[in-house]
């Protein structure tokens, strides 16, 4: 019996491997690597001493995969494998909506062909939109402001459905707040493509002299400093809410969201201020507009996931600032 990491060789995914085969899980990894490198699988072996099957793969490729459903015999599937960056799905949406729907489809199907009914998803703090009111809970209202949230969106629909249509399905939507750090070893983390689009990374390739300075994406919003608030989260916290969502499953019928973040709210400010004082590295920086569809505020109520899952998040703003640095300085050019 193994778990199957969709996505594994990913930022999350890899972190996630790590875990689970620290704890004694065999892992089966299918990614495509469109957004990914085979070197961090690599140093996941390292990392760990153990060793794994993976299959360059994508979720569209059904017959591929099917292949891979008859060849293990999997207890539960850790799906992490999709496009995730807002602006490029606002160019390219059918994309979007093709890759990310149409490959959980294939797989929720080819699960059930299977029998294999426990199902950890990744889906995102984005799913709330914009909020009426922060810490937000699993019961605030849904909504989407683009089309990589709303395949998240559609997705949690999917599988609800899912699970109307087979009680027997034991599925939880795990909504990630804003997963930031690397493993401590400094040897795995966040790899962007080009220009970073989120926070911590553009931070760390200003800090290592890749980039000029850091555009602050407004100072005008209701916050303490003006600058927008989040909820950062060590990847590895994260992660370790997965394992737990994971035993949930092993226990629990049914479809459950949970939120997965501190409790929290850090402004751009307060990351970047700790970010120099703990690394020792100044941040240049200026203000600019907002940018389109961010919001001011946007912070957890982890309390079910704590109640339910007995998870709680343990890593604080320092950790992640010094574990990401140490990522970026040990591989200046990620996994190239
Ligand atoms: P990532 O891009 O590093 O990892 C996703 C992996 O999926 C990549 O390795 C990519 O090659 C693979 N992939 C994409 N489409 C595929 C397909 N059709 N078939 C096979 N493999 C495919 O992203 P990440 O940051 O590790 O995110 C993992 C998941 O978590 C994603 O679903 C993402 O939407 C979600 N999420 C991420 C964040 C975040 O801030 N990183 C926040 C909320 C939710
Ligand atoms: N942000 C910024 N400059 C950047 C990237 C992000 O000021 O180059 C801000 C952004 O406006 C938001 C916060 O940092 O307030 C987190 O943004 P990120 O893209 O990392 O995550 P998300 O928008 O998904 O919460």
């Amino acid at each position: 019996m193994s778990i199957l990491v969709t996505g594994g060789a990913g930022y999350i995914g890899s972190h996630a491997a790590i875990e689970l085969l620290k704890t004694g899980y065999d892992i089966v990894i299918v990614d495509n690597l469109s957004n990914s490198n085979l070197e961090s699988l690599n140093r996941v072996k390292e990392l760990t001493g153990k060793n794994f099957i993976f299959y360059k793969c994508d979720l569209l490729e059904r017959d591929e995969l099917n292949t891979i459903f008859e060849n293990h015999s999997f207890e539960a599937v850790m799906h992490f494998a999709g496009l995730k960056a807002v602006g490029e799905s606002v160019e390219v949406p059918l994309m979007y909506y093709h890759n990310n729907i149409a490959g959980t489809i294939n797989l929720c199907e080819l699960m059930a062909k299977h029998d294999v009914k426990k199902l950890v998803f990744s889906s995102s703090a984005t799913v709330y939109g914009h909020p009426d009111s922060v810490p937000i809970d699993e019961s605030f209202p849904l909504s989407a402001t683009n089309p990589y949230g709303r395949t998240k969106l559609m997705i949690e629909e999917i599988l609800r459905d899912l699970h109307i249509s087979d009680s027997t399905w034991r599925i939880a939507l795990l909504r990630y707040f804003n997963p930031i750090g690397a493993h401590e070893s400094g040897s795995i983390g966040e790899n962007p493509n080009g220009i970073p689009n989120n926070l911590m990374p553009y931070v760390t390739q200003v800090a290592i002299g890749k980039r000029e300075k850091l555009s602050i994406f407004g100072n005008d919003y209701n916050t303490h400093d003006g600058t927008g608030v989040r909820d950062f989260i060590h990847v590895t916290d994260l992660v370790k809410g997965h394992l737990k969502a994971l035993e949930y499953l092993e226990k629990n019928n049914g479809i459950e969201a949970f939120n997965l973040g501190t409790g929290r709210g850090y402004s751009v400010m307060d990351l970047i201020n700790t970010f120099s004082s703990i690394n020792k590295k100044e941040i240049p920086f200026q203000f600019v507009d907002r940018r389109p569809g961010d919001i001011g505020s946007c912070y957890a109520n982890p309390t079910k996931a704590e109640k339910v899952l007995s998870w709680r998040a343990e890593k604080d703003l320092k950790d992640m600032c010094t574990d990401s640095w140490k990522w970026q300085t040990q591989n200046p050019n990620g996994y190239n």
